[in-house]
């Protein structure tokens, strides 16, 4: 996952190639149901354009959202997803670049550095990838399930996905990361295509 090693490749809210499924046993809960996969929302549903609201209540039910969510990237597979992108627009997200799941509650991204162009995609924007530029390292705050302090931070593969998540917390997709012209040319065959899937 350095980028110029050998199939470092593509990432799509994270990749198919690295086959990685985090271990079950690590979702922090007891749930007496199985979990669920939901689907993915896709451009250009709005919900992907909201901004996600923050989570007040650390109950059973959020336990639920983190484990579904986790269910679901694993299912697509992707390296991160957010509650919106299963039509929730609670403020929480998800990531596994590998190393087991994580959760981050109420996210703040609080630092960012350094540059790195990446080939990236998004689960809710499937099968496209652009190389896009952004701060090679960033760490995030925010709580867990259970209202714990968590920290992550990282560069590379982690310190993108952190990005690429928060941003779907603050309603903005991938697309928005683009260079003008790419962007104006990637929306218009979008809706092309969306218009044709109508
Ligand atoms: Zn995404």
């Amino acid at each position: 996952m350095l980028p110029g090693s050998a199939g470092a490749g593509r990432w799509a809210d994270g990749s198919a190639a690295r086959g990685h499924r985090g271990g079950r046993e690590t979702v922090p809960c007891n749930l007496a149901a199985p979990m669920a996969i939901f689907p993915i929302r896709t451009f250009p549903d709005p919900v992907l354009r909201m901004r996600a609201s923050p989570v007040i209540e650390f109950d059973e039910e959020l336990r639920r959202l983190v484990a579904d969510m986790l269910e679901t990237m694993y299912a697509a597979p992707g390296v991160g997803l957010t509650a919106n992108q299963i039509g929730v627009a609670s403020s929480v997200f998800v990531f596994d670049i590998g190393e087991g799941p994580h959760h981050v509650v109420n996210p703040v991204l609080e630092e960012t550095s350094g540059s790195w162009t990446y080939e990236e995609g998004c689960l809710s924007v499937p099968e496209r990838y652009w190389p896009i530029a952004r701060p090679a390292f960033s760490a995030v705050s925010g709580v867990d399930v259970f209202g714990g302090q968590v920290r992550y931070e990282g560069d590379q593969l982690l310190g993108r996905v952190l990005q690429h998540e928060f941003d779907h917390i603050q309603g903005t997709l991938l697309l928005s990361r683009l260079g003008r012209r790419t962007r104006k040319q990637a929306l218009r065959e979008l809706r092309e295509e969306s218009m044709r899937s109508a």
